[in-house]
């Protein structure tokens, strides 16, 4: 059975000392061990990167992401990073596409495709951030919307290079305080399609937005949810650490 991924990013929040505090929590309370078949992982800001891969290890259960990077490896882009510097740093993930950077920084989905290939040519995995809009939703095509997403940033990858995917589906209006939970209900169908076509072939088939204690259980109840990437109920540590042991 592949683990569940379980993971938070950090968004801009926590200053060095909070980013310490909480790694140390989470390593001394894993003591080296993950929870049986789940796959934890955390996203802090560029600047702690280094400190939190710093905490966690070599070997750590727990793997370590940036929450965006450039598809260049190095050059004159002023306040970006790249994927061999996010590499350097520790990470082995690159949180690509989160509704956040596609509707304040430009994000589209030729620059999804691009970043996913820089961060496979250079061994890290991609986080594919992918989700509809609530007028999306409303006029019914967030299945098709998200599909196309998917598909445009995922095009002309190889088998090889999609089994090392990770598709996080996070539809927007169920993102952060302006959110509402998503319910079980209405992820049936925008799952089954993901997972009509990346089921078995990408590394994880993610819910996020809104992802709480009371609802975790649920969302991964669903059809073809291999994980769970979460925001605000995780950024406490006690709250991460109860999501890991849900799953
Ligand atoms: P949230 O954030 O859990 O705070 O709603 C989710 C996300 O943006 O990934």
């Amino acid at each position: 059975m592949k683990p569940l991924w379980i993971g938070t990013s950090w968004k801009m929040n926590k200053t060095l000392a909070e980013a310490r505090e909480w790694t140390s929590a989470l390593v001394e309370k894993l003591d080296g061990r993950a929870p049986k078949a789940v796959q934890p992982f955390v996203i802090p800001s560029f600047t702690a990167t280094s400190t939190v891969a710093q905490i966690l290890g070599e070997d750590s259960p727990v793997l370590l992401g940036v929450q965006n990077a450039h598809w260049e490896d190095a050059g004159a882009w002023t306040g970006e990073i790249s994927v061999p510097q996010a590499k350097d740093a520790g990470a082995q993930i690159v949180e690509i596409g989160h509704s956040e950077r596609r509707e304040h920084f430009g994000e589209t989905v030729e620059t999804t495709r691009l970043k996913v290939a820089a961060s496979l040519r250079h061994g890290l995995t991609p986080l594919l951030c992918i989700g509809e809009s609530a007028e999306v939703k409303d006029a019914g095509g967030s299945s098709a919307f998200i599909l196309e997403q998917a598909r445009g940033a995922l095009e002309g990858l190889t088998e090889a290079q999609l089994a090392d995917v990770v598709i996080a589906y996070e539809p927007i209006w169920a993102i952060g305080e302006k959110g509402r939970p998503a319910t079980v209900e209405e992820l049936v169908e925008p799952f089954a399609a993901l997972g009509a076509e990346y089921s078995g072939r990408v590394k994880g088939l993610l819910y996020g937005g809104s992802v709480s204690l009371e609802n975790a259980a649920d969302l991964l109840g669903i059809e073809h949810v291999t994980g769970l990437f979460v925001g605000r109920t995780a950024w406490k540590v006690e709250g991460y650490l109860e999501l890991l042991r849900i799953g």
